[in-house]
């Protein structure tokens, strides 16, 4: 009897590890925040946005300082539980040091879901920092889509950037999208895929390279109001599921669809272009990511 009671308090205390108050959510929104570089307070060249750029160390640090900014704005407005994925390029780039410690941070880019890793349906609300304009944009600052090697991707017969993905995913799990921060093109693209999201523009994008910076206590300021209002305004809209989902995507090149032809699924259509589809957006996701992260056939 003594061994079973014994038992029964270890498996008590287990459960507590397991399911920390925390987590429950009764009191308290749960908020999920995406951070790609691009789009930083303060970011304006290529030497700030890869590891082994003169100014990669200053630019990490920036993007801290927008992470930051948001998960303040979110715990304003009636976060409890804060979740940050690192969602740019190596997605090593923000130091656990450097984050507000009452988040918890998602590190390294060998992620099934990329930018969106670590979302589920227990979310509240999702803000996206430092986002920027899609690929072929012609005034986004740094503009591309996932990577280099894309000319255009669309879902469903729709044009879509990194935001634009992000949110069909988001829609799958039924998470709104609250805030978004980047410069003035990323944020109205996402604006024009999310209605009602409230747009922090941090920099005013001249062309692909050039840019007006805002004085980065005012951008982050503005991140931090766009978090808090966004979170507090938060409901849940119902899942937006369809049956299948048909993405097309164009590369810069022909070598990649030459490859992508060996998915039985996948058909090309154009010496640049493949399409597929997919019974879930997950589904979808993961097969966009592979076709431009995982395929070089260099
Ligand atoms: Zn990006």
């Amino acid at each position: 009897m003594r061994n079973v009671s014994l038992r029964i308090l270890a498996m008590l205390s287990f459960a507590a590890i397991v399911f920390p108050p925390s987590l429950a959510g009764a009191q308290g929104k749960k908020v999920y925040i995406s951070v790609d570089m691009e789009g930083i307070a303060g970011v304006n060249g290529d030497d700030q946005t890869s590891p082994g750029g003169a100014e990669y160390g200053r630019a990490r640090k920036l993007m801290a300082e927008d992470a930051n900014a948001a998960i303040r704005g979110a715990f304003e407005g009636g976060a409890t539980d804060v979740l940050v994925n690192d969602s740019h390029g190596g997605q090593r780039n923000l130091l656990p040091e450097d984050l507000d410690p009452r988040a918890r941070l998602i590190s390294h880019t060998f992620k099934r879901y990329g930018m969106m890793e670590g979302l589920d349906e227990t979310f509240d609300a999702i803000i996206f920092v430092g986002y920027h304009a899609k690929a072929d944009s012609p005034r986004g600052l740094f503009a591309h889509t996932g990577s280099g090697v894309v000319r255009d991707l669309q879902v469903n017969g729709k044009s879509v950037g990194e935001g634009g993905l992000n949110a069909v995913l988001a829609g799958w799990f039924g998470v709104p999208i609250v805030a978004v921060s980047g410069d003035d093109v990323a944020v109205d693209e996402v604006k024009g895929s999310v209605p009602g999201v409230r747009g922090a523009v941090v920099k005013r994008a001249i062309n692909m390279r050039a840019v007006e910076l805002r004085p980065l206590a005012d951008a982050r300021k503005e991140i931090q109001n766009a978090a808090r209002e966004g979170v507090q305004a938060s409901a849940k809209p119902a899942r937006e599921r369809l049956n299948r989902y048909q993405v097309r995507m164009q590369f810069r090149n022909f070598t990649i669809p030459e490859v992508a032809s060996a998915f039985s699924e996948m058909t090309v259509v154009a010496p640049d272009t493949v399409e597929f589809s997919r019974a879930s957006m997950p589904e979808a996701y993961r097969l966009v990511r592979v076709l431009y992260r995982y395929i070089n056939p260099d």
